[in-house]
């Protein structure tokens, strides 16, 4: 372990992002260790694993760490007339003076991120508006002055951490550099919540989403069609937007249900009175949900998991990061899924 702590170069890396966050090579900062809450009954992310805070002299050594493999490359690539370019020849020189890094997840990572320009970070792991304030204003400054080509961070934030946060820390929080907060809504409707033990009302969801929007942040609302399955498909859909009605966030982003091994969903799965839906009856729940949304959120398509394609074989919805502005794309969408019932049906 001290061998560890004396290594200028250790760093952890955590092991989900979302999306967009992977899209745009984001630099990812591990600030706590896996989930504060960890019941959800559709999550297999963090199952086993020990909710932890990290110290903020310990990320800040990790942040450290990772600039100084930065500033490695650049100097192997500027020595070699590639002028600051990390080239693959550049990354192979690298591995050969550290081969100790070689199988290391975060390198590649941050080779990724600084191909990209170094514009946007992400905080890991599922709930980092957790931390003490003072702590994450410490940590996101200390970021900013280190690698100052970032303009955007971003992370998981919980509603209900959110909405037991005093206003005055989130503004505060803001204030030092978070940007975006990805939020798991995944449904609006009271009595799924409880029954996937989300851990949150719609109340909370409400309240931690407009908390956020008031003190400043871009909020990206994830909700999970085809949670509730066939039976409960319609209060999700109108109660969900009923819910994001409230918050109006940024974004509204689509991660669709899928039971996975490893959850407590998929180990009740034969107690589960659910109502396995078809790709037709997905399509006809995200109708019924964009039907009743009255917002101006960007609505994306941008999981895996929106993987319905239409009669050429295509992909029916873009799966663009920034998605569809409603409502000017309202219609448009509405048609697109009307294709694609038809097709599925
Ligand atoms: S809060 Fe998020 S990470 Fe934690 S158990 Fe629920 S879905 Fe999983």
């Amino acid at each position: 372990m001290s061998s560890v702590l004396n290594d200028p170069y250790h760093f952890e890396t955590g092991e989900y992002r979302p999306p967009s966050e992977g899209g745009s090579s984001s630099l990812l900062v591990r600030l706590t260790r896996n989930c504060p809450w960890n019941h959800c009954t559709f999550c297999g992310m963090y199952k086993g694993e020990k909710f932890e805070l990290r110290p903020p002299s310990e990320i800040i050594c990790d942040i450290n760490a990772m600039h100084r493999i930065s500033l490695d490359l650049k100097e192997i690539s500027i020595k070699s007339g590639r002028k600051g370019s990390i080239t693959s020849v550049v990354v192979s020189e690298f591995f050969k003076k550290k081969p100790n890094l070689y199988f290391h997840p975060g390198v590649g990572m941050v080779i990724s991120f600084l191909n990209a320009g170094g514009k946007t970070a992400f905080f890991q792991d599922a709930d980092s508006l957790i931390m003490k304030t003072g702590d994450l204003t410490e940590v996101l400054t200390h970021l900013k002055a280190v690698f100052p080509s970032i303009e955007r961070i971003t992370s998981y934030g919980r509603s209900r951490t959110i909405a037991r946060k005093p206003a005055l820390d989130l503004a505060q929080i803001h204030h030092a550099g978070l940007d975006r907060i990805h939020i798991g809504l995944e449904t609006g409707d009271a009595n799924l919540l409880k029954i996937i033990k989300k851990g949150s009302t719609p109340e909370d969801h409400v309240k931690g989403g407009k908390k956020a929007m008031e003190a400043g942040f871009q909020v990206s609302e994830y909700w999970m069609p085809g949670l509730g399955g066939k039976f409960r498909s319609k209060d999700h859909a109108l109660n969900t937007a009923k819910v994001l009605n409230l918050i109006n966030p940024h974004y509204i982003r689509s991660r669709p249900f899928t039971p996975r091994p490893g959850t407590i969903f998929y180990g009740n799965a034969s107690q589960n009175d659910h109502g396995p839906m078809s790709p037709g009856d997905q399509l006809l729940e995200i109708r019924q949900t964009l039907e009743a949304l009255d917002v101006t959120s960007r609505i994306c398509f941008d999981h895996a998991g929106n993987y319905w394609s239409g009669q050429d074989g295509r992909l029916l919805l873009s799966q663009s990061y920034e998605g569809y502005p409603f409502p000017e794309k309202k219609q448009q969408i509405l048609a697109l899924l009307e294709k694609g019932i038809q097709y599925d049906s």
